[in-house]
């Protein structure tokens, strides 16, 4: 396992710079064996949970991957990629990671937060989760309920600022957090159900996954993997659907 650590230090989110859009193909390509190698990849990489592995099998990454940013290996080498604004989607060894630790059951209620691309919302759908997800770029929510709505994944997305969750549609089962807070938001916690699982990056250059759960009415904590995602920015404005 040591070899792979080191791998997960320096890749959960990564801004990278356009290096990757260079190998740009025309024409379009469902690539579906590069889909079968990434899989093949995660299971080699400890990744178990066969319906995280179906689940990922099935959605097109590289649909969510914006035009400019997309090509066979930004798509499917497992690796971060750029998606605009100087964000990025998590490889897709942490996408799946995250996922299979909160144990999804089809009909739980999940709240994302950084919804990016559209992509690993488009994950935790394929696993029959009631998906809501908030982004605090409005090009960026746009750009993934568009994608999102063409791939055929009913998600919710809300343009707004993640620190205040999304109280009309709380309690959830689960909070999955994709970009890195320097301290877990209480109003998150407050929106987690009995029994409801958390996983958030936490820290600023250095951090780490923590994944909470909430039973009894008590919070237990236990730090995971170190990581690299983008920061969880301070937004302040008001949270609204289209
Ligand atoms: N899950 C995404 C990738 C997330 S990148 C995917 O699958 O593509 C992290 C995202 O978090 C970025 O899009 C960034 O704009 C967003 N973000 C940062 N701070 C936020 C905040 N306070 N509230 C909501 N989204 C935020």
């Amino acid at each position: 396992m040591g070899g792979i650590c080191c791998r997960f230090i320096l890749v959960g989110g990564l801004v990278f710079g356009s290096a990757c859009s260079a190998e740009k193909r025309g024409g379009e390509n469902d690539w579906p064996e590069e889909r079968a190698a990434m899989v093949a990849l995660l299971r080699e990489y400890g990744i178990r949970d066969e319906r995280v592995l179906e689940a990922m099998g099935r959605v097109k990454r590289h649909r969510f991957i914006p035009e400019p940013y997309r090509s066979r290996r930004t798509a499917y080498d497992d690796r971060p990629c750029p998606i605009g604004f100087g964000q990025t989607i998590s490889q897709p060894f942490i996408v799946a990671y995250m996922t299979e630790a909160m144990q999804i059951r089809p009909g739980e209620k999940v709240l994302e937060i950084g919804t990016g691309s559209g992509y690993q919302a488009a994950v935790l759908a394929e696993l029959g989760a009631r998906v809501f997800s908030i982004e605090i770029i409005p090009e960026l929510a746009e750009h993934a309920r568009r994608v999102l709505a063409a791939e055929g994944y009913d998600v919710q997305v809300l343009t707004g600022d993640g620190y205040k969750g999304w109280p009309e549609h709380a309690p959830f089962d689960v909070i999955l957090v994709t970009c890195a807070p320097t301290d877990i938001p209480e109003a998150l916690v407050m929106q987690l159900d009995e029994g409801g699982r958390m996983i958030v990056p936490v820290g600023e250059r250095l951090q780490r996954l923590v994944i909470l759960r909430k039973e009894g009415g008590k919070i237990r904590r236990k730090e995971d993997l170190p990581v690299r995602f983008v920061p969880m920015v301070k937004g302040g404005e008001k949270n609204e659907m289209p």
